[in-house]
């Protein structure tokens, strides 16, 4: 009998949200698709939100920019799809490296409801075959940032070829140097072929079929599982691949679906399981005890509680979450120990007089409530960067729990209780 949260009441929140838009995906989606080109049909606002998110990223020719909406634009006084087949002949003609070109929408050309489905079709035929012109929508109207990278995968598995093949897909952009870790641990584990989605290259993208077995890297993944179920492919139920435990559990759900015995991945994995195990420990040692509370931001939640609270001693209060997929989180709940409140959605305003209610060592939230909950004396921990630095598998695990203690370490610094920890950091 299951002793976790999947059957745990969930409080539902509907009312004014604190959340970053789904065009934040793009900029760790245009590191990881090296042919691809985003090209966000948007305002002002959008362009600088993308800059400023970007600005110490861009190294070379940037793979993203903003085809800016004017008031002409805005007041249909002008014909919005001519200009925007301008821009994109201009862009491309200047790019031949561009293979794949995402059109994004926005609020403003979600406001004016230009049609980029169609022009997506209209450019496709045009540039065929050397340019595949897809579309989703980035806006911020109903969504949080890791949605924009679900859109995305999610416009991409229509067109992917067909295949009969047995073969796993790894779901998820995750950092090169994580999906080679990914890759050889499963390799060594014997499950083979595996193909990735995204995919580094246009002529590396993966096909699929009723054989395809997938496996999600992140939770907040919905809209692309089922877009892949659509296509006959199945999931593979399993933890997320957070921490020793959870990676542990996620290669064996994969390794189980290819006929391959758990005592295999054991094996495999023990070097580096002890290794993960030693460097959560010794972050562990700031966690323990402590109490952390979540707001609904970037879609972890869940996982990350399971892995604060089963691999570092952590206690949660609160797990808020945009969504809860029971499908696609279920696996997860069940490892989490009853007792934190289960929350769905966000009334901004209940939540922070939750939060002070209870005032937990550490809440985990987004850039605009941090500064002020800082001010009233709680240490918060911006859920953006769990997306912006490598933390999934063994080899992250340690770094992923040190980005939880880092806070605690600092606020105790402050207080004077413990200077000398952060001269350690
Ligand atoms: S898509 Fe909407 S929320 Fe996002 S930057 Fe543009 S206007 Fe702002």
């Amino acid at each position: 009998m299951s002793t976790g949260c999947r059957n745990a009441p969930v409080l539902k929140e509907r009312g004014q949200r604190e959340v970053f838009c789904g065009l934040t995906g793009i900029i760790w989606l245009h590191r990881k698709m090296q042919d691809a080109f985003f090209l966000v049909v948007g305002s002002r606002t959008c362009a600088h939100l993308l800059q400023s998110a970007a600005g110490v990223m861009i190294f070379a020719e940037p793979r993203f920019g903003t085809a800016i909406m004017e008031e002409k634009d805005l007041a249909g006084m002008a014909d919005a799809n001519a200009e925007l087949d301008r821009e994109v002949a201009r862009l491309l003609a200047r790019r031949p490296d561009i293979r794949q070109l995402f059109l994004v929408g926005s609020c403003p050309s979600e406001v004016i409801k230009l049609d980029l489905a169609k022009a997506a079709e209209r450019l496709s035929v045009a540039h065929a075959p050397h340019v595949r012109v897809l579309n989703y929508s980035g806006s911020g109207i109903e969504t949080t940032f890791t949605e924009g990278e679900d859109a995305c995968l999610a416009s991409m598995v229509p067109v992917l070829p067909q295949t009969e093949a047995k073969e796993l897909l790894l779901v998820g952009a995750l950092p090169d140097v994580v999906e080679d870790q990914a890759l050889d641990l499963l390799a060594r584990i014997g499950v083979s072929p595996v193909r990735c989605l995204p995919a580094r290259r246009t002529d590396d993208l993966p096909a699929v079929g009723p054989n395809t077995r997938f496996a999600l890297a992140q939770p907040f993944l919905g809209e692309t599982a089922a877009a892949l179920t659509r296509r006959g492919a199945q999931r593979i139920d399993a933890p997320y691949p957070f921490g020793a435990e959870g990676s542990t559990l996620w290669l064996k759900a994969v390794a189980a679906e290819f006929g391959i015995a758990p005592e295999v991945v054991d094996q495999v994995t023990a070097a580096p399981r002890a290794r993960a195990e030693k460097a959560v420990a010794a972050a562990a040692e700031t966690l323990r005890g402590k109490r952390i509370f979540f707001m609904p931001d970037s879609q972890l939640e869940i996982p990350l509680a399971r892995f604060l609270t089963r691999e570092c001693g952590m206690q949660a209060v609160e797990i808020g979450t945009p969504y809860l997929h029971a499908d696609i989180h279920g696996a997860e709940l069940d490892l989490i120990a009853p007792g934190p409140v289960l929350s769905e959605g966000q009334d901004v305003d209940k939540q922070l007089d939750r939060v002070r209610a209870a005032r937990p060592d550490l809440t985990v939230c987004g850039l605009g409530l941090a500064n002020p909950l800082e001010s009233e004396g709680l240490a918060t921990k911006w859920a953006i960067e769990l997306v912006f630095t490598p933390v999934h598998f063994y080899e992250q695990a340690g770094d992923l729990a040190a980005l939880f203690a880092r806070p605690l370490r600092r606020r105790a610094a402050l207080s004077g209780l413990a200077p000398h920890l952060e001269a350690a950091e």
